[in-house]
């Protein structure tokens, strides 16, 4: 249940018009707090592109959090919220060299890299800075995976470290991201063996690294149920014992999932229910939110939200989900038909559960003439 009381007043008596994401800074706060708990040896940065929204990032930056940051646009903001440059990552590993020009100008001096070419560019642009290289993983059991696009194999980022090194930079770490809401609990350990097997390699060339960057991945609840904060933390540091034994490393945790996405709640209004032909025994439910609005998780019907309606009482019967635009991709669930009660009605209002994360960012400028999904933080 991810509607909060504070959200459900806001929606009552303020009766935003239009889809819109409400976001509750209690949330937010608990959630900083059961990281902190949970994962007290680490330092968290915060995932910005997860949710950017201002309230928010001044809220993660009083309490203490970091940022991982993937742009220069991401890093002012984070700086603009209270961030120190020293607080702040540049953890993309795909940055035009200007870019890490400007990020060190504005004081930022840990970089991400995957490559040699990265690591020149870091090397020319950022005299002296900190970099972790990233290492590929499997994604296995992510129900967001992040494939192939970001890392290097583990016997790679040996090289790509020492060549920093070489380079004048400081070869501060490994890091790895194990796939967005990662349900499985084991799923750092394979990493965290590799990377303790990367910091003994370069031991062995006389170049001692520091930190192990565990990246994001901590799922928020969606209809399944997901193991806590704590049931990570007792993991992954369980796994770090493993591997590292009594000589821990820094480490960073980067939430961005974890740390918003139950917080948020999208308010939407059914558009149309209809059938393709009399006979047709699933209906068309359409939202006035879709892919182009918001819902962007929803491709190959990943991420399956809750969605509750004030008709939850009623019987349920399966419905394929669309948005409004005139973009045939934009079905939200047909393969897997989403239980809709039968009774629903055009003008309904319908809430779309856990959508703290990865929904505003997501959202067109305006596709078909749709306004990008607003969003309210309370
Ligand atoms: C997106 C991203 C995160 C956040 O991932 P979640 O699964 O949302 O926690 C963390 N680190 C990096 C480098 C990322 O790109």
């Amino acid at each position: 249940m991810t509607t909060t009381a504070r959200i459900r007043d806001f929606i009552t008596t303020q009766r935003p018009e239009g889809p819109c994401l409400v976001v509750d800074l209690d949330v937010v706060q608990d959630n900083f707090k059961a990281f902190r708990h949970a994962m007290p040896d680490s330092a968290i940065y915060y995932a910005v592109k997860a949710n950017p929204a201002p309230e928010i990032l001044k809220l993660l930056a009083g309490m203490g959090s970091n940022f991982d940051c993937a742009s220069v646009a991401e890093i002012e903001m984070a700086l603009a919220a209270g961030a120190t440059p020293a607080r702040v990552s540049y953890g993309n590993t795909i940055k035009k060299e200007r870019d890490v020009a400007r990020a060190f100008a504005l004081g930022v001096c840990l970089f991400a890299v995957d490559s040699h070419e990265e690591v020149e560019k870091v090397a020319r642009a950022a005299p002296g800075a900190r970099v972790f290289c990233r290492v590929l993983t499997d994604g296995e059991g992510a129900e967001w995976p992040l494939s192939r696009k970001f890392g290097c194999v583990p016997q790679m980022a040996v090289d790509v470290l020492v060549y920093a090194h070489q380079l004048g930079l400081v070869s501060y770490g490994v890091s790895f991201h194990v796939g967005s809401q990662m349900t499985k609990l084991d799923a750092w350990d394979a990493a965290l063996g590799d990377a303790k097997r990367v910091f003994v390699s370069l031991a062995k060339q006389g170049i001692e690294l520091k930190m192990v960057n565990m990246g994001g991945g901590f799922p928020t609840k969606y209809l399944k149920d997901v193991p806590t904060a704590e049931a990570y933390g007792q993991a992954i540091y369980g796994a770090l014992r493993k591997h590292f034994g009594n000589k821990l490393p820094e480490t960073i945790i980067e939430p961005g999932r974890g740390m918003v996405g139950n917080a948020g709640v999208i308010k939407a209004e059914v558009v149309l229910v209809s059938k393709k032909s009399d006979n047709d025994d699933v209906r068309w439910v359409f939202l006035d939110i879709g892919k182009f609005g918001g819902l962007a998780e929803t491709m190959d019907e990943a991420i399956r939200y809750s969605i509750r309606t004030e008709r939850d009482g009623d019987a349920m019967e399966p419905c394929v989900l669309a948005g409004p635009t005139c973009d045939s991709a934009d079905v939200l669930y047909e393969k897997k038909p989403y239980p809709m009660p039968v009774t629903l009605t055009i003008g309904d209002e319908v809430l779309i559960e856990g959508t703290g994360a990865y929904t505003t960012t997501y959202s067109a400028v305006a596709f078909n003439g749709f306004e990008p999904l607003k969003s309210y933080v309370i």
